[in-house]
């Protein structure tokens, strides 16, 4: 393709791109396709011969399309949500276009200077104490797994790295029974072993309970096993739930383990004053995560990572070949040491853009519309006589089930989830599930850029008129 093609198939594609925005509320949320059905459409074997991007495009159209769910649809409420913006997109369509590779600062000075200084204008808004150093990793679970590496590096003093883990004492992680699965999946990485995570208790608001940690690390002490690493959630997957970061921390401090709080989600309603008691004892974690890509108009992928000491990651990381050697040294920041990957992307730019085009109190503006609609419609499931709201809102999330008189709870689980397939299988909202105390629960989330009021409004009416119809079909 030459540069003259490029450019008018770019116009094409980027009023699609437009199109597609304006109208994404058309779609069904969820892709309403079957398992394989895609992969029938598309050949077995690649093209001998180049084919045009007209009908690559027309194939893009009518062959993929069908099985994408709409992540950007304002009527999107399932997980946590992943927004996105115009400036976003269009700070996107740049990187690709440089496709440079960020991993030195000499390989692309303006990405590395630039992701220093964003990410520090990211710790002012959600309010971090000074102090902390931030980097862009790929995903939350990619910073959880920094975690647990340098708070295993640090307990074994770099042992680890050297001898192995064979030449180490057992070592632990803990955190709470509703942390993200990503701490199991980083601690098995890691070679710590799922045995040795160790998930603590939580009080009745599902927050980790303090007491219930030292007392975990004291009989692992006791035992021999070495403690590595916390994981504390700042709105954990399920409910939301917020562990007590300053008991939590001041445990870290007495026994000298690292401490990683992880607020993926909840990380970007910091930017509110009002939400920041949730990091109150922040000053003694060693590292921060939160996903710009979830809730702060940010595509995927962006992740926001704080170190308090940069030298301990750096020295979990860090190979130096010869290849890779730059006369700058130790007067540039090289954030190929930051993390797993080498190769990175410049994803600095989108948040730049994204910042510098919403400004601070604009994206306030979403996350306080986002929980104050979240929080409406929990008092109105609270009203209505034949629904339970389970969990109150944290922030922009809520659980509840429908729960018509004269069902006991196996039946109940066994309707709330038909309740949750029928609405998506409709296709005009998308929500997901989880389990509150072993009961089936439906989660309600806000989080997209496009939501307003009254998508949310309009998702309650359907959720009340198929439940009732469901229930109604059943009684027949
Ligand atoms: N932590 C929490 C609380 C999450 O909700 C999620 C994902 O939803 C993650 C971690 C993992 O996020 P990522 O997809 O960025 O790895």
């Amino acid at each position: 393709m030459d540069i003259a093609e490029f450019r008018r198939h770019a116009h094409d594609f980027v009023d699609w791109m437009a199109e597609y925005l304006e109208t994404v509320e058309q779609y069904p949320v969820r892709a309403q396709t079957k398992p394989g059905e895609i992969a029938a459409k598309l050949p077995d074997a690649p093209p001998e011969a180049g084919e045009a991007m007209e009908r690559i495009f027309a194939d893009f159209k009518a062959d993929v399309m069908p099985g994408i769910t709409h992540w950007q649809h304002p009527r999107f409420f399932a997980y946590f949500s992943a927004n996105s913006s115009p400036p976003s997109v269009l700070a996107e369509m740049l990187t690709a276009t440089l496709a440079a590779q960020c991993m030195l600062w000499q390989t692309s000075p303006a990405a590395t200077e630039m992701e220093t200084k964003v990410l520090d204008w990211l710790r002012q808004m959600i309010g971090l104490p000074e102090g902390f150093h931030g980097v862009i990793q790929d995903t939350a679970s990619g910073a959880i797994l920094c975690a647990i590496l340098t708070g295993r590096e640090k307990a074994t003093a770099w042992q680890g790295n050297e001898e192995g883990l064979a030449a180490c004492p057992p070592l632990a992680v803990y955190t709470s029974e509703e942390t993200h699965s990503s701490t199991e999946k980083g601690a098995k990485i890691a070679g710590i072993g799922r045995k040795y995570v160790r998930k603590i208790a939580t009080d009745d608001d599902f927050a980790l309970r303090p007491d219930a940690l030292e007392a975990a690390i004291r009989a692992d002490l006791e035992a021999g096993v070495k403690p590595a690493c916390v994981v504390a959630s700042i709105g954990a997957t399920g409910i939301g739930a917020v562990d007590p970061l300053r008991a939590i921390g001041e445990i870290c401090q007495r026994n000298d383990v690292f401490l990683h709080v992880d607020a993926a989600w909840a990380g970007s309603a910091l930017i509110c004053p009002e939400h920041r008691w949730m990091i109150d004892g922040m000053e003694l974690a060693d590292s921060f995560v939160f996903n710009p890509h979830k809730w702060l108009l940010t595509n995927f992928d962006c992740s926001a990572h704080y170190v308090r000491d940069p030298d301990a990651l750096i020295r979990t990381f860090s190979i130096l070949p010869e290849y890779l050697k730059s006369r700058e040294g130790a007067d540039v920041i090289d954030y190929r040491d930051w993390g797993v990957p080498l190769g990175r992307r410049f994803r600095a730019l989108k948040l730049w853009f994204v910042i510098r085009s919403y400004g601070v109190a604009r994206l306030q503006e979403m996350i306080r519309n986002h929980i104050a609609w979240t929080e409406e419609l929990a008092g109105q499931v609270e009203a209505a006589p034949d629904f339970e709201l389970i969990t109150a809102p944290k922030l922009s999330l809520f659980t509840f089930r429908y729960r018509p008189a004269g069902l006991d709870d196996a039946a109940l689980d066994a309707l709330n989830e038909r309740l949750v397939h029928a609405l998506n299988d409709d296709g005009r909202i998308y929500l997901t599930q989880t389990k509150v105390r072993g009961r089936y629960v439906i989660r309600f989330t806000v989080g997209q850029a496009y939501t307003e009021r009254r998508h949310v409004q309009e998702a309650w009416a359907l959720i009340q008129e198929t439940a009732r119809g469901l229930q109604a079909a059943a009684a027949e």
